[in-house]
């Protein structure tokens, strides 16, 4: 950004430059013309007056200018004197538009392309006392030289200015944007007024955009700590009241046993509870950063059955994966951890003897279950970390309430999209679309 901002300002300060040069540069020459039709209208009145005044015997080769010509033309159009062309060979001058003009009224000041020269000339005629009509004339050429002389100094200034505008546009864009780079260090303040602080009132939407983010993500993540503190307490209560009873002797000799087995079931229920909040912590740290390698859903598809199927077994669900090889750019653990715990709950939420079908193909994996679908009213929040339809359900069947949770972040984390349809009492489809580049 600071780029962009520099080079704009530059270009701004070049474009309003050269602007500036050539527009000053034709108001000069404006002026510098109608200084020279001044001076040429006052040379040829001090030349005539003087030339009447001496009897028209001056002499006109000793006293005239280098770079004005001068021409006496008689009242018929002949050229009796010239300062620059032979006047033998010159025609009559009777047509010039100048000579005209000051046989009509006495004087006259013009341009025109001189036809002896083929010059740009501007012109000043008038009609002396005895009938004659001097000229005097100055080329435009001879202006431009002269206009020519200052382009080394224009060029100068324009470079000086060059020079000027990059370090100004520098300078202003650092200005400009110290405001918004203090901004992170102030917005680390809990006290931080934006409207109170020296900051772009424009930016007021954005900062309080992003504090709203950051006060969302606070409160989600004191809403996750309490969450976890109790999930953790529940099976630690537990394990504690049965070793308690077991350590008191208040257990009967049968019931140890049924209730080391509740400490173990407790114990592994702890274990997957903790290692699905450390895999979510994982996940959130490392967001979309980890490099990608070609992984295959469809041999991953297979893996997890073949992990999932005493699960499976057990509640006499038929557990199928068919389609075709479906190669992506991702992770491998966490795509796995993906299928695996769609599978899971295709599992866990059957009915008994139901069956789970995952097909793979052609951009995404589905994961189909015969169980007892999820209520339409429950559907957009069973992604949301610790969110169950059925909190004992979830927690007979050995769930943590964190499994979608992991889903989401590793659909999100691949760019895939997830759709689910589900009709209560007949059973849910869960479809990952991955997208194909
Ligand atoms: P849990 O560990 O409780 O299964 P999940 O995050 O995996 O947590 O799922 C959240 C909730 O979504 C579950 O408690 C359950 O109510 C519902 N659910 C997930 N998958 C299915 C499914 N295939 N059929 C019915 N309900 C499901």
């Amino acid at each position: 950004m600071e780029e962009k901002f520099t080079l704009h300002l530059f270009y701004m300060g070049i474009i309003s430059t050269i602007l500036a040069v050539v527009f000053a540069g034709i108001a000069f020459y404006d002026a510098f013309c109608s200084r020279v039709e001044t001076d040429l209208i006052r040379y040829g009145e001090t030349l005539s007056s003087s030339f009447e005044a001496t009897d028209y015997r001056l002499p006109l080769d000793e006293i005239t200018q280098e770079d004005i010509r001068v021409t006496l033309i008689q009242p018929d159009g002949t050229v009796q004197y010239d300062s620059i062309g032979d006047v033998a060979g010159m025609e009559n001058h009777l047509d010039r538009p100048e000579v005209q003009m000051a046989l009509e009224a006495g004087n006259c000041i013009t341009h025109r392309t001189s036809k002896t020269s083929g010059n740009e000339d501007y012109y000043y005629a008038c009609l002396m006392d005895n009938g004659t009509i001097l000229r005097v004339s100055c080329s435009a050429s001879n202006l431009l030289r002269i206009y020519g002389t200052a382009i080394p100094y224009l060029v100068i200034i324009l470079v000086a200015l060059m020079i000027l505008a990059v370090i100004l546009a520098v300078v202003m864009t650092r200005q400009l944007l110290i405001p918004i780079k203090k901004l992170p260090k102030q917005m680390e303040d809990p006290n931080f007024q934006p409207d109170q602080a020296d900051i772009y009132p424009e930016l007021l939407p954005f900062i309080s955009e992003i504090q709203r983010h950051r006060d969302e993500k606070t409160d989600m993540r004191q809403e996750f700590t309490a969450n976890v503190s109790h999930e953790l307490k529940t099976p630690l209560t537990s394990i504690s009241g049965y070793a308690e009873l077991i350590e008191n002797g208040m257990a009967k000799e049968e019931d140890v046993r049924r209730f080391a087995g509740t400490i173990r079931k407790e114990a592994a229920r702890l274990l997957s509870l903790i290692s699905d909040i450390i895999r979510l912590s994982q996940l959130d740290e490392t967001d979309g950063t980890l490099p990608k390698s070609p992984v295959d859903l469809y041999r991953i598809a297979t893996e997890c059955r073949e992990s999932l199927l005493p699960n499976a077994e057990k509640r006499g669900i038929i557990l199928t994966v068919t389609g075709q090889n479906l190669t992506i750019l991702g992770e491998e653990g966490t795509l796995w951890e993906l299928v695996y715990n769609l599978m899971d709950n295709a599992i866990r939420y059957n009915r008994p003897n139901g069956s789970v079908a995952v097909v793979v193909g052609p951009d995404r994996i589905s994961v189909s279950d015969t169980g007892i679908g999820i209520p339409q009213e429950h559907q957009a929040r069973i992604f949301e970390r610790f969110y169950r339809v059925d909190k004992s359900h979830s927690r007979a069947t050995g769930g943590t309430g964190l499994g979608l949770s992991i889903v989401k972040h590793a659909a999100e984390r691949h760019r895939a999209k997830i759709l689910l349809e589900s009709t209560i009492g007949v059973g849910t489809t869960m479809t990952v679309v991955f997208p194909l580049t």
